[in-house]
């Protein structure tokens, strides 16, 4: 079962979840150096093969020691390193993988390893449920997004270009190893964008969490480690808690995408890559607790609760304009809308979620008031 961490975590504080799956379940390991852990990694690596998967980033900061743990007791390991970019997250990068495993005659019992942020990770579990028709894989993640959302739950994929993660698997790890020293190097932009996701978790599930994170907004920003393995441990926690409950989103696991009916909008409009994913998110969630008041779910001062919140973790509260009928015809394409009416995950109070759809008067309300 779910340990529940505590808040009074101190640095070298170490932390051990669990996914809890029937036979797909698996740990999540959660602290400092633990990417050089040879004990921590190799007891989920059961060939004598295994494959590191990163990027050109990456790799020069964390490489070296990951590749020294795991040859620690003898095994071949053999890397992997793709160019850095959501846009390499590709049929190409995925060829570039196989072809390395089939020159290195890596067989069925071969082990990858993601390391890196989501990009690595949704690749190389893409990678790890179609090589041979599967094989084991661990994540080590190294951005705060991959450590609190995406290294966790088991989708996996690629980008079409005709739409990001269009193809791809349920594909659940071995094991999840979450060094929080890598994220001393992460740049700033990308530690905000991981905030976004911790505030999604308590603002859906965890009113409490929620206050912890307004108490901590500023450790949080200034990376004090305690605070970040808690809220680390947390957001996983309530993550795995869902896709237990809901692992291929029949229902339930939609309630994660609070604030992306609003955010996928954002970065589709713009293009891809114009803003972060946790950018679009941030303002997404203050534009659906917007969206809750005028349903009558919550108070306005919850709504600037959420937005003092965003804006906190170094977030835009205020939306681009993309002009109302692109706004509703981006909302109408995403893939929570089913039959005709959008679908938006509400705040109902908060923390807790409401999946609804809503009155197209009050939807346009809310886009005049979060738009730029
Ligand atoms: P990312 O993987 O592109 O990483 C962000 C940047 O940080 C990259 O330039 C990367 O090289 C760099 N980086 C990584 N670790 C670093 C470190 N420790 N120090 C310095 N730089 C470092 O982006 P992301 O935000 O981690 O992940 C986004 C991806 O995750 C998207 O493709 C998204 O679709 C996917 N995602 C998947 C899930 C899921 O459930 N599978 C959930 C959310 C997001
Ligand atoms: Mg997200």
């Amino acid at each position: 079962c779910v340990i529940h961490a505590e808040p009074s975590m101190n640095e070298q504080s170490k932390m051990l979840l669990s996914v809890d799956l029937d036979e797909r379940s698996y740990p999540i390991a959660i602290g400092p150096g633990l990417l050089a852990d040879a004990d921590a990694l190799l007891r989920h690596i059961s060939g004598h093969k295994v494959a590191i998967v990163t990027n050109t980033t990456v790799a020069p900061l964390y490489l070296g020691r990951l590749q020294a743990a795991l040859a620690s007791d003898g095994r071949e390991v053999i890397c992997i390193v793709l160019p850095d970019g959501e846009e390499y997250k590709n049929w190409a990068s995925l060829m570039q993988i196989f072809d390395a495993l089939l020159a290195n005659k890596c067989d069925r019992k071969t082990t990858l390893v993601a390391l890196g942020g989501g990009v690595i990770g949704d690749l190389t579990g893409y990678a790890a449920a179609s090589y041979m028709r599967g094989i084991g894989f661990v994540q080590v993640p190294t951005t705060l997004l991959a450590q609190v959302d995406s290294s966790v739950g088991g989708k996996t994929g690629i980008n079409h270009p005709l739409g990001k993660n269009m193809i791809g698997a349920f594909y659940q790890p071995r094991a999840v190893i979450a060094d929080t020293s890598t994220l001393e190097t992460l740049p700033a932009r990308e530690l905000s964008a991981g905030l976004a996701e911790v505030i999604k978790h308590g603002a859906i599930i965890d009113a409490a969490f929620f206050d912890w994170i307004e108490a901590n907004m500023a450790k949080l920003m200034a990376r004090d480690k305690g605070a970040l393995a808690y809220a680390i441990a947390r957001s996983c926690e309530i993550k795995a808690d869902v896709v237990r409950q809901d692992e291929r989103e029949g229902g339930l696991r939609a309630i994660l995408n609070f604030g992306h009916t609003f955010g996928h909008a954002i970065e589709a409009g713009l293009g891809y890559g114009h803003w972060l994913h946790g950018e679009a998110v941030g303002c997404g969630m203050v534009m659906a607790a917007d969206l809750s008041c005028r349903m009558g779910y919550i108070d306005q001062a919850a709504v600037e609760r959420v937005r003092k919140l965003v804006a906190a973790a170094g977030l835009p509260v205020k939306a681009p304009d993309l002009g109302v009928a692109r706004w509703l015809e981006l909302m109408e394409v995403d893939k929570k809308n089913e039959g005709g009416a959008i679908k938006f995950i509400l705040l109902k109070p908060l923390g807790s979620p409401s999946i609804t759809s809503a009155p197209h008067e009050l939807v346009l309300a809310t886009l005049a008031a979060g738009v730029q």
